[in-house]
């Protein structure tokens, strides 16, 4: 198999005046097709035929580095535009909220904390809110384009349900060094729609793993 850019769910100019047109554009047709093409040509016979990107990741530490970046490069991307809307759901709802709050006390107190981990990740990478194996909810940041699907010795692994790309690539053309006004433009266009329909596919995922 061979892998495609997917298309935005909205149009380049959508999440105006909180992520920019032309980072947008620029986001998704050069970085995100970059990854695409680059994962594309790492590829052998053996690696293109692993079904899913999914399995590909959850292997990772066997293949190439070329296959790591690249292939998280492309995961990572395609879930960051899935979960932004321009008429986003601003707060979660039942099960997933009712865990965020029993995890850090309060929505707030999530985003506080989930906010601290996208300033902390030092240089380039991402933030993270995935559902471990237990089925508890944890946050992580990772270098690069790491993800917690990977098998990368010292990963917290599970089902990442959202991601905060904190590359300077992200933000630097309206926000410059600012990362905190960029993590703070994120909460506006966060769907929390988008991010419950992962949490309980992921769920469905840990159930099947588990029997
Ligand atoms: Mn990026």
């Amino acid at each position: 198999m061979t892998y495609e850019l997917p298309q935005l769910p909205y149009a380049y100019d959508a999440l105006e005046p909180y992520i920019d047109t032309l980072t947008m554009q620029i986001h998704h047709t050069k970085h995100h097709q970059a990854y695409v093409d680059n994962l594309n040509k790492a590829l052998t016979p053996e690696l293109a035929a692993i079904p899913s990107l999914e399995e590909l990741l959850a292997n990772v530490s066997q293949f190439p580095p070329a296959i790591r970046n690249n292939g998280g490069g492309h995961y990572n991307h395609s879930l960051f535009w899935t979960i932004l809307s321009a008429s986003p759901q601003t707060e979660p709802q039942g099960n997933l909220r009712g865990q965020i709050e029993q995890h850090w006390g309060s929505v707030e107190a999530f985003k506080k904390a989930f906010t601290q981990g996208a300033m902390a990740q030092f240089g380039s990478g991402w933030a993270w809110l995935l559902v471990q194996p237990d089925g508890q909810l944890a946050l992580l940041a990772t270098p690069n384009q790491d993800n917690p699907l990977m098998d990368i010795e010292g990963m917290n692994r599970g089902v990442p349900i959202m991601g905060l790309d904190v590359w300077e690539h992200a933000y630097y053309l309206k926000h410059q060094n600012r990362r905190a006004e960029y993590v703070d433009a994120f909460w506006s266009v966060l769907d929390w729609a988008r991010v419950d329909e992962r949490f309980v596919a992921a769920h469905r995922q840990l159930l099947v793993i588990a029997s």
